[in-house]
């Protein structure tokens, strides 16, 4: 223990007395091999380390405030003064070296790392893209904004009302008696006793007449969703109508054929034919249902028109001088022009569409043939 620092330094010494009696302070010798082999158990299992996390983990058991690299420095105080600078550089090239492998081990984890995320979110740019699937209008939002265009070049406006009607508007105000039979529980959906799902756009007239009143002319349409309680090949509990009315002076079922005409030849073809069947609606008079020839056979008969030749499209008729009254106007001074179409109706006769289910499916076999 007394030899001097210089001589007793080398790593290739045998170990001695230190080792096999331990004293009170530990032989020079014994310490820097120590160090030298914690650093290299630091060193190999920095290189063997899997990942960054491992690797901060072995960062701080060798280097951290309590790491065992660290401590090490922390024990210069019970080394002898004379071996100090000896201990401490020995001490101080470990620390460095663990650093250094430390990092090197860093780098090469954070390659592979980089490696692994480049190859995952490699571009094959020779694959055939991926085609962009897009939407189309629904037939039925086809065939209303046809008709919309249509009657806005006849110089119509699109007015809308709610669905959620009071029963006065539904019903009342069109002339439609209490008795009548669209009136029924089994017909209406009825929310309240008052309040309903409305049946039909017809509403929308004597709504916009009242807030339009006494202004004139009165020319609008509304399309919109009706509610009555059916469920079949050609019924469906929810559908579309699209309203029209027009009120002015000396209106006449002149200017109602008139426009129903030039509707029908551009929404079915130039060629297409028309004829009036008187009819009964409550709110209208008189009344007549309008057919078309028939567009799929031009009129010879077909399975669509049930050989007759002729389609049915709408209800028409001069405005019921009743709801004039309850739109604000004087049937005195007035009159005018009411009609309505079901659009569904529309639509399978443009398309020849046989069930009226099908709007309602979202088959997209079926949707993805109205390009
Ligand atoms: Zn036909």
């Amino acid at each position: 223990m007394s030899q001097g620092a210089t001589e007793s330094r080398g790593a290739t010494e045998p170990r001695g007395a230190g080792q096999a009696s331990p004293g009170p302070r530990p032989g020079p010798d014994l310490d820097l091999q120590r160090i030298a082999e914690l650093q290299r158990q630091a060193e190999a299992a920095v290189a063997a380390a899997a990942d960054l996390a491992e690797l901060e983990r072995l960062r701080v058991e060798w280097l951290g405030k309590k790491g065992r690299i660290s401590l090490l420095l922390r024990q210069m105080g019970s080394v002898p003064p004379d071996l100090r600078p000896a201990f401490g550089q020995r001490a101080n090239a470990a620390r460095e070296a663990v650093e250094a492998a430390l990092a090197r081990r860093r780098q090469e984890l954070e390659a592979q790392q980089e490696q692994r995320r480049l190859a995952a979110e490699r571009v094959d740019v020779t694959l055939p893209g991926r085609p962009v699937l897009r939407g189309r209008r629904h037939p039925l939002r086809r065939v209303e904004l046809e008709i919309i265009e249509i009657f806005r070049g006849l110089g119509f406006t699109v007015a809308e009302g709610p669905e959620v009607e009071r029963d006065y508007y539904n019903f009342e105000a069109l002339n439609i008696p209490p008795d009548h039979p669209a009136r029924d529980m089994h017909d209406t959906f009825y929310l309240t006793g008052d309040i309903l799902l409305r049946t039909h756009t017809s509403p929308v007239q004597v709504r916009y007449m009242l807030a339009k009143a006494p202004e004139l002319p009165v020319r609008i349409i509304a399309p919109g969703r009706v509610y009555r309680r059916d469920d079949d090949a050609t019924h469906s509990p929810m559908f579309h109508q699209v309203e029209g009315l027009l009120v002015d002076r000396g209106v006449s079922f002149a200017h109602l054929k008139g426009t129903l005409a030039e509707f029908a030849r551009r929404m079915f073809g130039p060629d297409t034919r028309y004829r009036f069947r008187p009819s009964y609606f409550p709110f209208t008079e008189p009344s007549a249902e309008m057919d078309v020839s028939c567009p799929l056979c031009g009129g010879s008969g077909c399975r669509t028109c049930g050989g007759s030749g002729w389609i049915e499209i709408l209800g028409s008729g001069l405005v019921h001088p009743k709801v004039l009254q309850a739109g604000g106007y004087d049937p005195e001074e007035v009159s005018g022009f009411a009609f309505g179409m079901g659009i569904e109706r529309i639509a399978m006769i443009k398309y020849d569409i046989d069930d009226m289910r099908l709007f309602f499916q979202n088959d997209l076999r079926f949707l993805a043939q109205f390009r």
